[in-house]
Formats: C-alpha cells, sequence, structure tokens
C-alpha cells in the first residue's frame, strides 16, 4: 500500500495530501486513485477490509474539494494575522511561565527553611527521648522531599523552555507573506505544496456525515492542534439536490425532440418527481406531454439529423462508453437541451477527421484479445 502510494507521488501525482489521509471509519490509510485520462479527478478511497479478502469498500470522497478546502485552512493558518496571534499567544504564556518560575522559586526558599527548622528542631532532641526523635526525623524528611519535588518541577521547566525553539518573528512573517503567492503561482509545482503540506501537516482524517450529505476533514496540525471542516458531497451521477427539475419543465424543454420511452429514462434519472412520487413511464410521459399539448417525437420530421449516443456508437462501431468518453474529450459535438438531458450528436459530425482519429484511438486502446473476448459474449449455436 504504501510502496504504490509512494510510486504514484515520485509520477507527479497531482493529489496534495499524498501518504497524509486517514479514514475516520476504519483508522486506515486512504489511496488516492486517480482517473485514467490526463486531467481527471483524483480521489481519496479507504479500501476498507478488502485487503484482507474479507469486507467490502469503505468511505470515499472526491479530492479536488478535500485538497481546496486543505489548501484554503493551510492558508488561514500562515497568514499575517494568524501568525502575528500566535507569536502573542506565545509571549504571553512564556510571561506566563515566568510568574509559575518566581513562584516555584518562593516556594524553594520556604521549603528549604522548613527543612532547615526541621534539621535543627531534631539535632536539638535529647536522644533519650526516642519516640519524639523519630517523629523529629520523619518531619525533616518530608521537608526534604519537598525540597526534592519543587527542585525537580523547576528542571523540568527550564528543560521544556530550552527545547522549544525561539521563534523567529521576521521570518515567519516573511513566510506568512510570501506563502500565497508561492501557492497560488500559475504553473506552480504540486510537489512544492504537497512538500509544504508535509511539513505542516500530520495527517486529515476523513469520514461522511451521511445526513447533512458532507465530507468531514479533522486537520491534525503539526504541533498538536485540530482544525475540522466540512465540505458538500456530491453525489456522482445523481442529479444536484438544488436542481430537481419539475416534470412539466422537462417536457416543455425536452418533449417533442426525444421519444417518449427516452423521456421517462431521462426524467427517472433526473429524479424529477411527478405530483405522486412515482416513477416515470413511456405512458405517463405521453400523458402529460398531450396535456401540455406537445407534439411527439417524430423521427421523419428531423431535419438536421440529430442521433443519440446509442446511435452513434452503433455507426463508429464502438462501445456507449467510449462515445461518451469523445464527447468529454471534446472531440465529438454534441449538445444537451438542459443539464442531465440525453446527448445530441450531429450525425455529419462522425465524419469528420478528429473524430476518426479519435475513434482510432479507442480501437488501439483495445486490449489484443478484444476480438475473441466478443465473440465470447455473442454465443454460438451449432446448426445455425
Ligand atoms: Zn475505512
Amino acid at each position: 500500500m504504501q510502496k504504490r502510494a509512494g510510486r504514484k507521488s515520485a509520477r507527479g501525482g497531482r493529489a496534495l495530501l499524498t501518504g497524509l489521509v486517514r479514514c475516520g471509519r476504519c483508522g486506515r490509510l486512504m489511496r488516492i486513485y486517480y482517473g485514467s485520462a490526463a486531467g481527471h479527478a483524483h480521489r481519496y478511497q479507504c479500501r476498507g477490509a478488502l485487503d484482507s479478502g474479507a469486507g467490502k469498500i469503505c468511505i470515499g470522497a472526491g479530492g479536488i474539494r478535500v485538497d481546496r478546502a486543505v489548501a484554503n485552512q493551510i492558508m488561514e493558518a500562515v497568514s499575517d494575522h494568524a501568525i502575528e496571534a500566535a507569536m502573542e499567544a506565545a509571549e504571553r504564556s512564556s510571561l506566563a511561565e515566568n510568574d509559575v518560575c518566581c513562584a516555584l522559586a518562593k516556594e524553594l526558599e520556604a521549603a528549604r527553611y522548613e527543612a532547615s527548622l526541621a534539621a535543627r528542631r531534631y539535632e536539638m532532641v535529647d536522644p533519650a527521648k526516642r519516640l519524639v526523635a523519630r517523629e523529629l526525623e520523619s518531619r525533616w524528611n518530608t521537608a526534604l522531599e519537598r525540597v526534592n519535588e519543587i527542585e525537580k518541577r523547576i528542571r523540568d521547566l527550564d528543560e521544556q523552555r530550552s527545547r522549544r525553539p525561539a521563534i523567529d518573528s521576521e521570518a515567519l512573517l516573511a513566510l506568512a507573506h510570501d506563502l500565497p503567492a508561492v501557492w497560488n503561482a500559475p504553473g506552480g509545482d504540486i510537489r512544492t505544496r504537497q512538500r509544504l503540506a508535509r511539513i505542516l501537516l500530520q495527517e486529515v482524517v476523513i469520514d461522511l456525515d451521511e445526513a447533512a450529505n458532507q465530507v468531514v476533514l479533522v486537520i491534525h496540525w503539526t504541533g498538536g492542534r485540530h482544525t475540522e471542516v466540512r465540505i458538500a458531497r456530491v453525489r456522482t451521477g445523481r442529479y444536484p439536490d438544488d436542481r430537481h427539475p419539475s416534470a412539466v419543465e422537462v417536457i416543455r424543454k425536452l418533449g417533442g425532440h426525444w421519444p417518449d420511452r427516452e423521456l421517462a429514462v431521462t426524467m427517472n434519472r433526473m429524479r424529477c418527481k411527478g405530483r405522486d412520487g412515482k416513477t416515470w413511464t413511456v405512458l405517463r410521459v405521453r400523458e402529460l406531454r398531450e396535456r401540455l399539448g406537445i407534439a411527439a417525437f417524430d423521427l421523419d420530421g428531423v431535419t438536421a439529423e440529430l442521433i443519440t449516443v446509442d446511435e452513434t456508437a452503433r455507426r463508429l462501431s464502438i462501445c456507449i462508453g467510449s462515445v461518451k468518453r469523445l464527447i468529454r474529450e471534446g472531440v465529438l459535438p454534441a449538445t444537451q437541451l438542459m443539464p442531465s438531458a440525453p446527448w445530441q450528436i450531429p450525425a455529419a459530425a462522425i465524419e469528420t477527421e478528429e473524430v476518426k482519429i479519435g475513434v482510432r484511438r479507442v480501437i488501439d486502446r483495445r486490449p489484443r484479445n478484444f476480438k475473441v473476448l466478443q465473440d465470447l459474449k455473442s454465443l454460438k449455436l451449432p446448426g445455425f
């Protein structure tokens, strides 16, 4: 696990927190997964008990949002203001320590005096009075113990103070001033940021708050402080919560452009609820469409030919996933009438040179035994 993480960062991983994230659920170090295509977002993921062969995958969080939140915290922590506040606090605590030292010195003086008194009393007692002598001896010992105890406390305190590095306030303020510029420099080196994160952070514990739909980060700073940060979580593949379109809105925008079957699938995916909250079927979509007075999809009436992802995949002889990838990469021009609506691709576009090159790349990426795998999928019946 460690080995892989190390290798990734050596190859120039984009994650800020390489080797620094721990799962808040099970305590394991989280791994970083990079998308296959360049520029794809990374993800912090705990594999849970998967490695041991039992159990299932644990929790994960989108890397970009986590990195951004931590970077903001780092900026805040090293801002001029924060550093001035920290120096003030350090000064205050050293003043308080001085008070403690003074008090201890006085206490020591008193204890030593007590001890010397006890010693004198013991010396003056008549040796014949054994019981009294024993009592005075024990008092003398107690007084000496007290002196030792206070001396030890003073030594500990001195040691603590000498171990603490002296604060170079000018250097700190200079750092606070330069850091945002270094961090946000265009073309800034991710390695520099990773190094800074390693210096400033001990680790970041990631957990999920399902009820609030948030990622909860607990940043453990070098030096022992913690900061909790919560970031909104986006569930992948789902329509954002605040943008559930109403059924009428969707039919007004998409009705007539797509067959009712396609509309039903899309509306269910968008989680757009009807008044009764039921799933959309072809029949229910048709009813609503007719009620709104929108004509049905007419294949013959389509002038500038727009085709679906499925049809594009069929015409290019590649899979649907590859078509979507070409759309993402900007190779295939495609439009959506609204977010999450099915893609529309101009039929003429699939003839362009750029698309041909893209398709060639898809085919080149196929495993060598692709043909065999394809054949295995279609069942061959003897005699047919
Ligand atoms: Zn876990």
